[in-house]
């Protein structure tokens, strides 16, 4: 997303109800009802405040590389691949050294893939490196290099999926488009639909979302914008920060009392000894290689983290069979 925060403000009074809502003391038990004081009159509730939305965003929403007026729709769509499955703050060095070193899909196009899987570094799922590389290509040879504008351009490129693409469209084109995260969707489910629910983004969240969102569409993005800036800073998982939402005073879920919703299915996070470390590590020692790296020495690098030779065994072919390391004649491994 980029040039949001130098959009002007919107016109005060664009969706706040002129009645100020009816006192009503919240007497549930939750830390982030310390607000104490009213909820909404339903009226107010199962729609954005969008007004409040941009204030917040105008104040609080971080000064981000990717969303500085200079950012090229091609350092969009970088960020928001980097940006999946990885937090900001592990994202922010990756990009900018990839950008000062491919800032055009042209760029990327014409380096070795191999290149890009090792600018990659730790971010992980380095797959995204291989399909953004991908992408590149596509975008030369479709669009001479211009990252397109319509969605559905944007959803025909290698590993672009409707999240992404709306991304793009909406933070790098200004299009008025439902661009619903994870963290978007658990804000709109607390403080529109009043559950607390965490499940991945469906095509019903764009769906509802685009029903909420404003007509003009410099307002649209604003407030797609703004929602993911709440969702990471104040509505969070586990924490949410009340007392300074912007969507406090329309919240559903606070009106409610912070009803508990459906037991949430919390993925494992064991790490150690899983395919996926030890795919990472294997990772590492061809990253760090100046060239192929014969089976002995790979397996030397790597092998305190696999629980057996099978499992070494297993995640080696399966970077293999993923494209993310080749195999040369003699038996040797190496980036693409
Ligand atoms: S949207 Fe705001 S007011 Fe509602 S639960 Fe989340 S942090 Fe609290």
């Amino acid at each position: 997303m980029k040039n949001v925060a130098a959009t002007p403000m919107p016109q005060r009074g664009l969706t706040r109800a002129a009645a100020e809502p009816n006192p009503r003391t919240i007497t549930a038990g939750a830390s982030a009802m310390r607000l104490g004081d009213v909820v909404p009159p339903p009226q107010e509730i199962a729609r954005l405040d969008v007004e409040a939305l941009a204030e917040f965003f105008a104040r609080h929403g971080r000064d981000l590389p990717w969303r500085r007026p200079e950012a090229s729709a091609w350092a969009v769509l970088v960020s928001e691949v980097m940006l999946q499955q990885t937090p900001v703050a592990r994202v922010t060095p990756v990009y900018t050294d990839w950008m000062r070193r491919w800032p055009t899909p042209a760029a990327l196009a014409a380096a070795p893939p191999g290149d890009a899987v090792r600018a990659w570094g730790r971010l992980g799922y380095p797959r995204r490196a291989l399909r953004l590389h991908e992408a590149a290509r596509a975008i030369v040879q479709r669009y001479g290099g211009a990252v397109p504008r319509d969605l559905h351009a944007l959803l025909a490129l290698p590993g672009i999926g409707d999240y992404t693409a709306r991304a793009v469209a909406a933070f790098a084109f200004g299009e008025r488009q439902p661009v619903v995260d994870t963290n978007v969707r658990r804000v709109i489910s607390r403080a529109v639909r009043g559950i607390d629910e965490h499940l991945p983004a469906s095509a019903a969240d764009r769906a509802e979302l685009e029903s909420l969102l404003p007509v003009d569409p410099t307002l649209a993005v604003i407030t797609c914008a703004a929602l993911m800036e709440v969702g990471a800073l104040r509505c969070t998982a586990t924490a949410p920060d009340c007392v300074h939402c912007p969507l406090a005073r329309t919240c559903a879920w606070r009106a409610a009392g912070f009803p508990p919703g459906p037991e949430r299915r919390r993925p494992a996070q064991r790490w150690h000894g899983t395919d996926r470390q030890v795919r990472g590590e294997i990772m590492a020692v061809l990253r760090a290689a100046a060239g192929p790296v014969g089976p002995t020495r790979l397996r030397a690098g790597t092998a305190s983290y696999t629980k057996s030779p099978d499992q070494w065994e297993r995640c080696l072919a399966s970077l293999v069979s993923d494209g993310l390391a080749v195999r040369d004649r003699r038996g040797r491994f190496a980036l693409p």
